[in-house]
């Protein structure tokens, strides 16, 4: 349940109109709301409290919400209204039935920009120290549509949110920031979603079966794309349509298994794996790895 029923009988003593929705409905609004609070964020001004939940969502999150939960308007308005500081509250919550989640966003979500799962940057404020957007909402954003390769629910759709702030022209990814044309990755903790090429993410623990393949049974990058798209790559809750490939390349599983052996290194070494932003992808870690070599080599003594 997603609210107490005292809180819930006094509320409906003020607005009848609640009435009408069911548990279940006011269930799947509470998880849906909950999953799109990012969402909600990049619609409010920027120098809105985000300790406190917005009185009105942004039409389009009316939108999807009603559609999704099959509440009319004000039903929708009315559910936010007693719902929204639980939904605010509550720390991640865990999807009671994803495929039926992915499923419903594939009819009210895509068609508006909004995906089950979204790739924002970790932070709402600029991380720049001195800069007067570390106390101001980031709000200048772009988002772009990509695919994620997982392990369980093979191809899914997701849009990646690239935020910018224009005040130090720092931007911020989902898996790294930009500043000065130098590329600063997170590794603390290392992100659940690896970016492999610019519109294609691949999931944490996908790369570790790949990482397996490659150094316990010599299957080659190659083959361990093939072995994906044949085997694990179905894609259910995609539109056929997305216009983004759902297909593994094997340039895309190298540098997924390059990528994640610096993090790691880096988490463990408690450093920031600093690379090029620009320039060919094949040569963007080259430098990085020479580096990390060097550095074991003289731990061992070699
Ligand atoms: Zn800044």
């Amino acid at each position: 349940m997603t609210t107490d029923l005292q809180q819930l009988l006094e509320f409906a003593s003020l607005n009848p109109g609640i009435l009408s929705v069911t548990l279940s409905q006011m269930a799947l609004f509470h998880q849906l709301a909950s999953l799109h609070r990012r969402d909600i964020i990049l619609t409010l001004h920027a120098r809105t409290n985000i300790n406190e939940p917005p009185t009105h969502l942004s039409p389009s999150l009316n939108l999807f919400l009603s559609g999704a939960c099959e509440l009319t308007p004000d039903e929708t308005r009315l559910c936010w209204l007693l719902l929204r500081h639980k939904i605010w509250d509550t720390s991640d919550v865990q999807a009671s039935d994803p495929a039926q989640l992915r499923s419903i966003h594939r009819i009210h979500g895509d068609p508006i920009g909004l995906t089950y799962t979204a790739l924002y940057p970790p932070n709402l404020f600029c991380y720049t120290p001195g800069c007067r957007r570390s106390q101001i909402l980031i709000t200048k954003a772009m988002q772009r549509k990509a695919v994620i390769y997982t392990l369980s629910d093979g191809v899914v759709p997701t849009y990646h949110i690239h935020m910018y702030c224009e005040h130090c022209k720092t931007g911020y990814h989902n898996n790294f920031y930009v500043r000065n044309g130098r590329r600063f990755y997170y590794t603390n903790p290392v992100p659940e979603y690896l970016q492999v090429g610019t519109h294609h993410f691949a999931e944490r623990r996908l790369v570790k079966l790949w990482t397996a393949q490659l150094l316990y049974s010599r299957t080659s990058a190659f083959h361990c794309a093939q072995i994906y798209n044949y085997a694990l790559k179905n894609s259910p809750s995609m539109d056929p349509d997305w216009g983004v490939s759902p297909t593994v390349r094997c340039e895309e599983v190298s540098d997924a298994f390059t990528l994640l052996s610096l993090l790691e290194d880096c988490e463990h070494r408690n450093t920031v794996l600093e690379v090029a932003h620009t320039g060919l992808q094949k040569d963007r870690f080259t430098a990085a790895v020479q580096a990390r070599d060097e550095y074991f080599e003289q731990l061992l003594g070699i």
